[in-house]
């Protein structure tokens, strides 16, 4: 499978329209029986948060997606996540099937105010990301948390883990899972960090990052192990939104086994 070669300084593939993708996000998700709740809005935009409730301790799944508007392939995962309902009896999962929605009006990573969306969670500035933490600290914690990107310059998939209890990893197999569609970027450097396989394990040294991502917040406040997955921009949004869902259904069913 060759990249199409037409990212050089920036995303210019395919683009999607976040308002019919949302509204089928929505028909999915009541034809499944689950609840629908707004954490804030952006704009016209209502900033959603679904929920499949399984019995009282149940594993429990956040997974998030849309944060940054010139990456589609997020939003269309978590529809066809949706649509599959491929979800094991015993997980209870929290999905926010984008953060971003005007992002994705104007093709743009920021949000209107030109910040990175998700360089805004260690003392947030944004109404959206204010909202969104104070929606997690009323939450209970998460068991695994999921958060799905593409990157415009990836070779091919490749995730970050943060887990700092060294628990049992579903890194290699979200690879694995994600090499079956779509190529896997095998360089030893990806985005200036270490990488082996497809996999980063970034230092988590919060203190010294002066502008925390989500899986940042994620680790400090909500759970101890997370992922962020990145699809290469640069192959067909379809292979693209395969290789996120393929990842995603064996972290899930990952997730099942752990505590049946
Ligand atoms: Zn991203």
């Amino acid at each position: 499978m060759k990249p199409l070669g037409h990212n050089h300084d920036g995303y210019h593939g395919e683009t999607i329209d976040i308002q019919r993708v949302l509204a089928a996000t929505d028909r999915a998700a009541e034809r499944h029986g689950w609840e629908r709740t707004a954490l804030g809005r952006q704009g016209e935009f209502e900033l959603r948060v679904l929920r499949r409730l399984a019995r009282a301790g149940s594993p429990r799944l956040y997974l998030s997606t849309g944060i940054h508007g010139d990456e589609p392939a997020g939003p269309l995962a978590a529809l066809r996540l949706l649509e599959d309902n491929d979800w094991p009896a015993n997980v209870t999962v929290c999905l926010l099937p984008c953060l971003n929605p005007v992002g994705f009006t104007l093709n743009r990573r920021e949000h209107t105010s030109g910040l990175d969306l998700n360089r805004d969670y260690r003392q947030p500035v944004t109404a959206e990301i204010r909202a969104h933490t104070a929606w997690l600290e009323r939450e209970a914690a998460f068991d695994l948390c999921l958060c799905l990107h593409e990157d415009w310059e990836a070779h091919g998939f490749y995730l970050y883990e943060l887990n700092p209890d060294r628990r049992l990893s579903v890194a290699g197999q979200m690879v694995e899972a994600a090499a079956q569609v779509c190529p896997i970027d095998l360089h030893e450097v990806i985005e200036g960090r270490a990488a082996q396989g497809g996999i980063i394990l970034p230092k988590i040294v919060p203190a010294d990052r002066p502008d925390w991502p989500e899986a940042f917040y994620l680790i400090q406040h909500c759970t101890r192990l997370s992922y962020t997955l990145e699809a290469p921009s640069d192959l067909p949004l379809p292979t693209r939104v395969a290789a996120l869902v393929a990842a995603t259904k064996v972290a899930v069913h990952y997730l099942a086994e752990l505590k049946p």
